[in-house]
């Protein structure tokens, strides 16, 4: 198994890569900002292609390069039909003044919708690279977020692509359009704390962390087990 990641644009969204083996097929997690480039590094470096690319949710700092990677490499792009029109209008998930900023930052470049999109359901198995994800909408974050396991294997714990919905330390905010800070609890009890302690969780931003770790450590986590 190699899973090898990157922080992209100036929020600093991972940009995760993931395949059984190097010089293999890989599917790519949120290409945001301006992770073309660095993406093409990762993929040279360890022979790798991508047979997909999967979205954890609809914001632009996750989803910037998803048409461009789709459209280089000639994959569909993954993400739930609830956040689907995020990736043609960025400033729709956003408050006015982040709104503006985008703006200000990109003008008001086109956003194209990816050429080939997979609408996600929950509890639907992909297989992409010879990985058998699960898609677990998780809305809260943002309606259409949704998490990615990759199950245990002999040489592995249980891998959870957790986007915006779980951090080390923190979880998603829910004060952006579309955001609902019941529904991301709800989310967080369905979706991760059901999961072994060894988990491996790899999120949206930031460090990798486990369920166990974040289960005993993360207040946010505490709300919702009453400890
Ligand atoms: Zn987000
Ligand atoms: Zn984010």
């Amino acid at each position: 198994m190699l899973i090898t990641a990157f922080p992209a644009g100036p929020l600093a969204a991972n940009c995760y890569v993931a395949a059984l083996d190097a010089g293999a097929e890989c599917v790519v997690v949120d290409p945001g900002q301006d992770a073309a480039e660095g993406l093409a590094e990762l993929l040279d470096k360890h022979g790798l292609t991508p047979a997909a690319v999967l979205l954890t949710h609809g914001h632009f700092d996750h989803v910037w390069s998803a048409a461009e990677v789709g459209a280089t490499y000639g994959v569909p792009v993954c993400i739930h039909p609830d956040d689907r029109a995020l990736l043609t209008d960025p400033a729709k998930g956003l408050d006015p003044g982040l709104a503006a900023q985008l703006t200000a930052l990109f003008g008001d470049a086109e956003m194209t919708e990816p050429d080939d999109i997979v609408e996600l359901g929950d509890g639907q198995r992909l297989d992409f690279a010879g990985l058998p994800i699960t898609v677990h909408h998780a809305p809260g974050h943002t309606p259409g977020s949704v998490a990615y396991a990759l199950p245990a294997a002999q040489d592995r714990p249980e891998v959870l692509f957790t986007g915006d919905l779980l951090f080390a330390g923190s979880i998603g905010r829910t004060d952006f359009p579309g955001g609902d800070h019941s529904a991301i609890l709800r989310s967080l009890d369905r979706v991760c704390l059901g999961r072994a302690d060894d988990t491996a969780v790899l999120p949206g931003h930031g460090p990798q962390t486990t369920i166990g770790r974040e289960r005993a450590t993360n207040p946010f986590l505490h709300e919702i087990t009453g400890r």
